[in-house]
């Protein structure tokens, strides 16, 4: 299950769920692609209620989507010549990002405007590295668990739903999914997680054979 952390850094997000709101996640993606693994697969998180029991979590570095105009967008993401990357507020001190003088860009440059659950939310995409992170770490995930498929809810024209998936839906889902997915509450990851282009790197990565150990 796939979140954005609304935090902009892993480092931020850890302090959050550990320390404030005593929650847990296995994994955490941050903005140079850097993963950080802080709970063994066999144990639950606590980041998704209902779908705890049953989920893999992975917390996305990125502040997140908001109705249109709402400004945290144009605070988070100023433009410079090569375009929008993220200026990380001056209270964060230590962004704790591992890649040193990173610069933050996401992997498209346009603000993304998308509907989910029926509302419009924009939203900046991810970066470049996170993708790549994020394809490599499903395709592990699902090499690891044959279960789950490399793919997302779908409505009947086969186009990447944007509601929550009811509870029979759910139970029978085996695949990639968003927060959303599971309630109308949230909205991560966001309308402008490219999940198309996410699905078609994962499979492909599936479909390479692994390398053999020297
Ligand atoms: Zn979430």
């Amino acid at each position: 299950m796939l979140h954005y952390d609304v935090c902009g850094t892993s480092r931020q997000c850890f302090k959050i769920l550990h320390d404030r709101r005593e929650l847990s996640v296995h994994f955490l993606l941050d903005v140079d692609g850097t993963l950080y693994q802080t709970l063994d697969l066999s144990d639950t998180a606590w980041h998704a209620r209902q779908a705890n029991s049953r989920s893999v979590g992975i917390e996305i570095a990125n502040i997140g989507a908001y109705p249109p105009g709402e400004g945290t967008l144009d605070e988070w993401y100023p433009t410079d010549e090569q375009g929008p990357y993220v200026r990380f507020p001056e209270w964060m001190k230590v962004t704790g990002i591992r890649t040193p003088a990173f610069v933050a860009r996401p992997a498209r440059p346009e603000r993304i405007t998308g509907a989910i659950h029926g509302r419009d939310y924009e939203m900046h995409d991810l970066t470049p590295q996170q993708y790549a992170t994020l394809v490599k770490l499903a395709a592990g995930l699902c090499r690891t668990f044959p279960a789950l498929a490399p793919d997302c809810p779908r409505d009947a024209e086969g186009r990447v739903r944007a509601d929550a998936l009811s509870d029979e839906e759910f139970a029978q889902f085996h695949g990639i999914l968003g927060h959303f997915h599971v309630t109308k509450e949230k909205q991560d990851p966001g309308p402008a997680f490219d999940w198309e282009r996410f699905l078609v790197e994962v499979r492909a990565e599936l479909a390479r054979p692994l390398e053999a150990k020297p």
